[in-house]
């Protein structure tokens, strides 16, 4: 080691060393900085890096040794071989690119050898270039000390290329993999130098001056340097062009192109964070979530451009309102957030109003004066939540709250007042999944006729046995569904499944479902009808609706022309739940409707209450008419199956005769009622 050290200090031109020094330092560093860019890189883009890397590393290697051998004072006349010094820059770059081309993949095995590789190229450089070094007197090698230095520049070389491979922490990688390289181009070199020893003989050739060698050393430094500070530079320019670059794509991530406001994304981050800073400096997180009221009348009036030109003065008029530390997003459509950090209430309170008065004096877009107001919930933490996710929603539960109330004002988060909206909500999603996942089933309940208990056909009823709550009777989920909007696929998944069961039924009875108002609403039912009896191969004949007043009230004209097309086809239709809501002759003088369906209501009050058998009387009277007739539903005892025979009811369905059960393909003979 000290042999070394006497070797550094005392057998080189200082002034050279340093220079050998520097370029290997710069070198190394744009080793690594290429290497990166390579193993980063894929196709094209790779060689070309490859390629940079390799010139880079052979032109340090090459330049470091062939200027710390000028610096080297050999104490006898040298002269160089130009053939074997070129061979040697050849053996340089050559080796280092197959070194590096291994090192640069993701296994740490093949970071290791490629690295071996690299330090070997480094070794087979540095003797081929001793080689061309012809020095007037006799040359011996220590060869404890050749071999020294070739296994420190192939671990030293393993270690640095393993280094760059890691994943985390870029700088350090840089830093470290920087010296690792330095040290096994120096250490081979020195350690090697070391292994000489020269006894001078003057055998009158041509030698290399101390001037000349100083000369040649700088020019060759000099050239070796650019070549690698170009490298360097390409590098860097590189990874300023992709930084550049990434900080585009992360702004457009993070922002919303109309507006100019950040994003959902954007918010998310800023959320964590306020909180993240809140929870450590012991302060609160006050958000609100907000809905403008009438922006979809907007753009459905006065069209997309006039909707857009509203949210970007909605946004401007928020951004005008928010204080420095304040922020505001768009979460998308015509729906924004804001933030605030606060220590007392009544901050809050100030920011919630700030930002409601913002949007309360009119928009003025193009020729028109547009009025949106804006729903707002809001929630704090760590008050209303101690997390973000639950943060957000929370206040976007007092913001349905808002909604639903049509309130003007803001609505704050209480628990016992929007947790029955989370259930629904919950509940929502769960049926969602269920109707995607096909875990609905219909159970079908038999209805019969009164004087010969002959079935007359089934009731088809949707069920749904919820994995931890157990059965959710329809009146629970069926209005879940029409709420949001899964009413059309829930609807479509009993139609189906209830045209395909009745097509299979030996006895041929008539299936009956329930359609629901939206249903109804939909122009593609009578379509859809069409498909689903064409697919299921029931005649439609065996098929009927049942659809409640209100279905119809809802939207007249338009459910009537719907159950026209329906009946068209060749179903049948009954009014369901007769009795309990309008009740209108008019509605049954509009359409010709194939039964009445009293609610159970009635039958229920038959033993209690007179009126009850006078409104049945009534109901019964109407149906024999107008020649529609009518079914009584909720039957549970032979006191009330007796009084509908009296009466002369035509159909019943009930407890009585049986209660809605799973799909029995296997019951043929069950023609009769029990
Ligand atoms: P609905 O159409 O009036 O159906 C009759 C309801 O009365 C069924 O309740 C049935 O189980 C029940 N029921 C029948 N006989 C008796 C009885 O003797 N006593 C008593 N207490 N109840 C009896 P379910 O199955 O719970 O359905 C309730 C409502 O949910 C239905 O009333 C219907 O409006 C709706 N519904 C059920 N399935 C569907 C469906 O597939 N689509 C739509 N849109 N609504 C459905
Ligand atoms: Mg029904
Ligand atoms: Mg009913």
């Amino acid at each position: 080691m000290l042999d070394v050290v006497y070797c550094i200090a005392v057998d080189h031109d200082p002034w050279l060393l340093a220079l050998a020094v520097g370029i290997c330092c710069i070198g190394a560093f744009s080793i690594a900085q290429m290497a990166e860019r390579a193993r980063k890189s894929a196709g094209l883009q790779r060689i070309a890096w490859l390629f940079l890397t390799s010139v880079a590393s052979g032109a340090t290697i090459w330049c470091t040794h062939f200027v710390a051998m000028l610096a080297y004072q050999a104490k006898a006349p040298v002269v160089l071989d130009p053939v074997l010094t070129i061979a040697s820059l050849i053996i340089a770059v050559a080796g280092t690119s197959a070194g590096i081309a291994i090192a640069i993949s993701r296994s740490r095995a093949l970071q290791a050898i490629g690295g071996v590789i690299f330090g070997g190229a480094i070794a087979a450089m540095h003797f081929t270039g001793m080689s061309a070094y012809r020095v007037q007197g006799v040359v011996e090698w220590h060869v404890g000390y050749v071999v020294a230095a070739i296994v420190c520049a192939c671990v030293l070389g393993a270690v640095a290329m393993m280094v760059l491979g890691r994943r985390a922490g870029a700088g350090w990688r840089l830093t470290q993999g920087t010296a690792l390289i330095v040290a096994a181009i120096a250490s081979l070199h020195f350690t090697a130098m070391t292994a000489l020893t020269i006894t001078p003989l003057n055998l009158g050739e041509a030698a290399l001056d101390a001037v000349g060698a100083r000369a040649l050393g700088l020019a060759t430094g000099l050239i070796g340097l650019v070549v690698i500070v170009a490298g360097v530079f390409a590098a860097l320019i590189d990874r300023e062009t992709r930084g550049d670059a990434m900080r585009k794509l992360h702004f457009m991530a993070m922002n919303d192109t109309l507006t100019q406001l950040p994003n959902r994304a954007g918010f998310r981050e800023v959320l964590e964070q306020r909180v993240a800073r809140a929870k450590h400096d012991g302060r609160a997180v006050g958000l609100c979530m907000i809905d403008l009221v009438r922006f979809k009348e907007v753009n459905d009036l006065h069209g997309h451009q006039a909707g857009d030109e509203l949210l970007a003065q909605v946004a401007s008029r928020l951004r005008g309102a928010i204080r420095q530390d304040e922020f505001v997003a768009r979460l998308g459509g015509d729906e924004f957030a804001a933030i605030t950090t606060f220590d007392d209430r009544e901050a809050l309170i100030e920011f919630v109003d700030r930002i409601q008065a913002s949007l309360l004096v009119p928009h003025q877009v193009g020729d028109f004066s547009a009025s949106v107001g804006a729903s707002i919930g809001v929630a704090a933490y760590p008050h209303d939540a101690g997390r973000t996710g639950i943060l957000i929603n929370n206040a976007d539960l007092a913001m349905y709250r808002a909604k639903s109330e049509g309130s003007v004002a803001p609505c704050y988060y209480a628990a016992e007042l929007d947790e029955a909206v989370r259930a629904r909500r919950e509940l929502a999603t769960e049926l969602k999944l269920a109707i995607e996942n096909d875990e609905l089933e219909v159970h079908y309940q038999l209805q019969a006729d009164v004087q010969t208990r002959e079935i007359t056909g089934y009731e088809a009823l949707v069920r749904w046995r919820h994995p931890r709550r157990g059965p959710i009777s329809p009146v629970e989920f069926v209005p879940v569904a029409e709420q949001n909007g899964l009413i059309l696929a829930l609807g479509e998944f009993v139609l189906r499944r209830a045209c395909r069961d009745a097509a299979a039924w030996p006895h041929k009875s008539r299936v009956a479902i329930n359609v629901s108002a939206l249903q109804l609403a939909h122009a593609d039912l009578p379509r859809l009808f069409h498909e689903v009896l064409l697919e299921s191969g029931l005649p439609p004949s065996r098929l009927e609706i049942e659809l409640t007043e209100s279905a119809i009230i809802a939207n007249r004209e338009r459910a009537l022309h719907v159950l026209r097309q329906i009946k068209a086809l060749g179903v049948a239709v009954a009014l369901d739940d007769f009795g309990t809501g309008y009740s209108s002759l008019e509605t049954l003088r509009a359409f010709a409707f194939d039964k009445i369906k009293l609610d159970r209501f009635f039958v229920q009050e038959l033993e209690d209450s007179p009126q009850a058998t006078a409104i049945i009387r009534a109901v019964l009277a109407l149906g024999k008419s107008l020649s529609i007739p009518v079914l009584a539903e909720g039957i549970e005892t032979e006191e009330q199956m007796n009084v509908l025979i009296r009466e002369g009811c035509d159909q019943v369905q009930g407890f009585l005769l049986g209660r809605p059960e799973p799909n029995r393909l296997t019951v043929p003979e069950q023609r009769r009622a029990a």
